[in-house]
């Protein structure tokens, strides 16, 4: 069984890596664990049990299938255009490249009925854009559309509504819909006022900061929520001034009442270089050290939403297959004209373009894994002889973007991302989440 031993200036762990048991052990149990893997024997009856529990666990976990994606989530490319121009869009302001439209309510129902005729339920609807608020009319006819299906009993459960917005477009018939409809909404917000507007300004140049804090005060006060969530982009402004993410976090809880654990935080990516990151590390795992002493400190927890996921993903031992991601097989995105691509990182890129609404989605499936699919993350380096290779979640499409190849991983973000579970391992067996 493959072991992997970390350790920091409080505790020492061993975390097996094709199980994903985590203990805190002394220096003399890490010997004996070295031992019992050299095949020396040993007469230690707590590492004996931890041995025998894990042994058992293996052979558990190995009738589970890991690489099944089932079909969850469809995310409409509701609005191929934006009222802003973020410095650091990936979306080219948010047409993708090509016509500024939005989808027609025609293509939006379409693309949920051939998912529903060809996969059955659907976990969850996602309207993105550019600005999907600028597509309300779009939105709610899916929401209304669904909500039908469901009374009808065509499907048996409401899949989630999700909906991420850039919070500058917000009017009480939007708060009544996103409240009406029990859509999550999620909101784009990079921290305090001066660092969200050096890089989140209007298409007209003028600042946004302030007009979304008001846009989200308006939206508790008819629905008497916050936003389900809200999603922080960390860039190069944040690295240069130094801004700490646990100050941020702060900051967004009590401006905008969303809690911690819904906040999510991805790194920049972009090829400008006035906003790009220099490194990937504090980003990935540096910040995890000031979260950690919170805890420690005062027993309040502001880890973002996606190290939380990976703390749950190490506490229940849920494995990932030997597939990069699930692109193409539990997701798929349709652009605003329909065209079908493996997920929303792809979409604007014709070369992962896998057919539109008028194929048949067994065929698109099919071409999409001609492209992607068949990479066995287990059978290539460098991720076969990595540690973490039953815990890292990577994406094809972050791939693409930092190497040029979705299966070639970034070496730099390899190492932050290891780093990243070290830490978590050593959190999880000094028992503080
Ligand atoms: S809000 Fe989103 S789509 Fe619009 S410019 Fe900014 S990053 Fe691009
Ligand atoms: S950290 Fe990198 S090498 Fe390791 S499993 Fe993840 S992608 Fe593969």
């Amino acid at each position: 069984m493959r072991m992997w031993f970390v350790e920091n200036d409080k505790v020492g762990a061993v975390f097996f890596c094709d199980t994903l048991g985590i203990y805190a052990v002394t220096p003399e149990e890490k010997k004996h664990l070295i031992s019992w893997s050299a095949g020396i024997d040993f007469s230690d009856e707590r590492v004996k049990n931890i041995i025998s529990t894990e042994q058992q666990k293996l052979e558990i976990l190995k009738q589970k299938n890991c690489n099944t994606y089932p079909f969850y989530s469809l995310t409409l490319n509701i609005s191929n255009t934006c009222n802003m121009q973020c410095a650091y869009c990936f979306a080219n302001y948010g047409n993708y490249h090509s016509q500024d439209r939005i989808m027609s309510i025609e293509t939006a129902c379409k693309a949920v009925d051939r998912c529903i005729d060809y996969y059955g339920d659907i976990g969850e609807i996602k309207f993105f854009g550019g600005e999907p608020m600028l597509a309300k009319d779009s939105v709610e006819a899916v929401c209304r559309h669904v909500s039908d299906l469901e009374r009808k009993k065509i499907i048996n459960s409401l899949p989630v509504f999700r909906i991420i917005s850039n919070g500058t477009v917000m009017r009480p018939e939007i708060a009544r819909m996103i409240s009406d409809y029990h859509i999550n909404y999620i909101v784009s917000l990079d921290g305090d006022e001066h660092s969200h507007n050096s890089c989140r300004r209007m298409k007209s140049g003028e600042s946004s900061y302030e007009k979304i804090i008001d846009n989200i005060n308006m939206y508790r006060s008819i629905t008497g929520c916050s936003p389900d969530g809200i999603e922080i982009t960390y860039n190069g402004y944040h690295e240069r001034n130094r801004i700490h993410i646990i100050d941020m976090i702060k900051l967004i809880v009590s401006e905008t009442g969303t809690d911690a654990s819904a906040i999510n935080l991805s790194p920049v990516m972009t090829e400008n270089k006035s906003i790009r990151l220099e490194t990937l590390d504090y980003v990935l795992e540096g910040y995890i050290d000031e979260i950690n002493d919170e805890i420690r400190k005062s027993g309040i927890d502001y880890s973002d939403k996606k190290y939380r996921g990976l703390i749950r993903i190490l506490k229940n031992r849920m494995r990932s297959g030997n597939r990069i991601c699930e692109a193409g097989k539990g997701c798929i995105a349709v652009s605003a004209d329909g065209s079908i691509y493996p997920c929303l990182m792809f979409v604007g890129d014709s070369k992962f373009c896998c057919g539109d609404l008028s194929d048949d989605l067994a065929y698109c499936e099919a071409v999409s894994e001609k492209m992607i699919g068949g990479y066995d993350v287990m059978e290539n380096d460098p991720c076969r002889s990595c540690p973490v290779n039953k815990v890292c979640r990577q994406c094809m499409g972050v791939n693409k973007f930092q190497t040029g190849s979705i299966c070639k991983q970034y070496e730099p973000q390899c190492k932050a991302l290891r780093k990243r579970i070290e830490k978590a391992i050593l959190g999880i067996a000094e028992g503080l989440y």
